[in-house]
């Protein structure tokens, strides 16, 4: 267990969502468990002019998972926060902020340390950062890191412009972008795995490897979040971020690596050398799909959703084939595939084998499957068995590794930006050679028009999605 922390967290975008349903859960339960217990503070800012205690009952009615719980702790814990009014524009609200931190710094020996979060729009991230800086709240004897939530960008250029405005005000080694998936435990825990399986570790490259599928299905629709879903689609929302990480997770080299620099290293080397795309290419190793109602018409279809244009072209669904110019991997498809809509939840690795495999001594065309989000009490398969029943003795953990599920992404992270550990947040290049990947994706896709509707809410998405695999004589393992 981590061991208490002290900071002064000023959360932009204090009355949020995210604020709501991550942020304040997640620092509940830190301070649940002492990581976060006397010598810390939360300034919550927004534009709506609220009284502290207005802040302190919207933060605990944040909680209400936690109802059961002593009620006590929720108000001791309410307590730390302080609520700011602010518009990020006005330098003076910055100065305001400045002496509300230094004051509660004092009263809760904070040890001048601070955690800027930026839980706003995406277009406000440059100018906060910026004016942090310019006004002054950094602290000389503390640390001082910004958290940057996704999107970063919604291209090359426009993450370019971003990085090139928070950089002005922090050091790359104090920026924390989030992507939240690099929270969860089973993708913190895939070099373990690789590292403590040496066999499965031999297998991972091109020689015993057939394809690597990942897959990011939800069930659900926009729901109330057409607004922004229009300004994305999945190819931003999940490609560019989640699924690339997560494949930086199960493909960089060297995972007995424990040092963030080398680590970094080694993910930033795997995503420079994606196999890039020509125009053609994007037509034939892409695929793309947007929700039409259900099979009984009680769905609404995506053009449907609020907020959502009625001849809307932005994509609920993608699959793709991505590969890589490497030594270990070229060759090798990795099969990605994230949508909406879809007949379940679901977020899972499939690493299919060869039957080249057998001189390891591991039976041919054999399936590993990492489930990041366990699925019916198993987070690992072997040819869809628990693993441990699956007669295969090739997948070892020690002790520790059996997941639980114990800790939410968020507070994972958390404790990682307030420890100083950068391991699991992406770095600036990552993002650049991803972006650029991406690029010519979505390029290509806003020079066509799609037929859309294309894939009925509760199919495992468009048929071309299949025929991508079928093509090289190979098929989704989860179907
Ligand atoms: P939201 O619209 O619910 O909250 C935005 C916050 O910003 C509010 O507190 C609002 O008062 C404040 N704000 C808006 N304009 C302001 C201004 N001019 N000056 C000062 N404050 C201002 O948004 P959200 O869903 O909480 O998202 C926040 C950030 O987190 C976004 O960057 C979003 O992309 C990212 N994010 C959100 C989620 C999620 O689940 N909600 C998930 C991942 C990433």
């Amino acid at each position: 267990m981590a061991k208490e922390k002290s900071a002064i967290f000023i959360i932009f975008g204090g009355s949020g969502d995210l604020a709501h349903r991550k942020l304040y859960p997640s620092l509940f339960r830190l301070y649940k468990s002492k990581v976060l217990k006397d010598h810390f503070a939360v300034i919550g800012t927004a534009r709506r002019p609220w009284s502290d205690d207005y802040f302190r009952e919207t933060v605990i009615t944040s909680l209400e998972d936690y109802f059961d719980d002593d009620k006590e702790i929720m108000e001791e814990f309410a307590k730390h926060f302080f609520y700011q009014s602010h518009d990020v524009n006005d330098s003076e609200h910055y100065i305001a902020l400045k002496n509300l931190a230094g004051k509660l710094d004092d009263q809760f020996e904070a040890g001048h340390n601070r955690v800027y979060y930026m839980a706003i729009a995406p277009r406000f991230f440059g100018t906060v950062a910026e004016h942090i800086n310019s006004e002054g709240l950094k602290t000389k004897d503390g640390y001082n890191r910004l958290v940057i939530e996704k999107p970063f960008g919604r291209d090359l250029d426009s993450a370019c412009e971003l990085n090139g405005n928070i950089s002005k005000a922090f050091p790359e080694d104090d920026i924390y972008r989030i992507d939240h998936y690099l929270g969860k435990e089973m993708v913190q825990d895939i070099p373990n795995i690789r590292a403590n399986n040496p066999k499965l570790e031999q297998a991972l490259n091109n020689k015993y490897v057939s394809n690597i599928q990942v897959t990011l299905a939800e069930s659900i629709g926009v729901e109330d979040r057409g607004g922004y879903y229009e300004t994305a689609g999945v190819l931003r929302d999940m490609i560019q971020n989640h699924v690339m990480q997560i494949i930086g997770a199960i493909a960089s080299d060297d995972p007995k690596a424990k040092e963030a620099k080398v680590i970094h290293k080694n993910k930033c080397d795997l995503f420079a050398s994606l196999k890039e795309l020509s125009p053609e290419e994007v037509d034939t190793e892409f695929v793309r799909g947007q929700y039409d109602t259900d099979k009984t018409g009680e769905k609404k279809a995506y053009r449907q959703e609020d907020n959502v244009a009625e001849d809307s072209n932005i994509e609920t669904f993608v699959a793709g084939k991505i590969e890589f110019n490497t030594d270990r991997w070229s060759g090798v498809p990795f099969y990605v595939r994230s949508g909406k809509r879809m007949p379940d939840k679901s977020s899972r690795i499939d690493i299919v084998l060869n039957d080249k495999v057998k001189e390891l001594g591991i039976r041919p065309n054999s399936v590993v499957t990492l489930l990041i989000e366990k699925e019916d009490g198993n987070s690992i398969l072997i040819n869809g068995l628990n693993y441990k029943d699956a007669g295969q003795d090739f997948i070892e953990f020690p002790e520790e590794a059996e997941f639980d599920n114990a800790r939410e992404a968020y507070e994972s992270l958390i404790i990682d930006i307030l420890s100083g550990n950068r391991v699991h947040f992406t770095l600036w290049d990552e993002l650049r050679s991803t972006w650029k990947y991406i690029d010519t994706i979505r390029e290509r896709w806003d020079s066509q028009t799609p037929e859309f509707p294309n894939y009925i809410s509760g199919t495992m998405g468009p048929d071309a999605a299949e025929m991508l695999l079928e093509r090289d004589g190979n098929s989704w393992i989860w179907d």
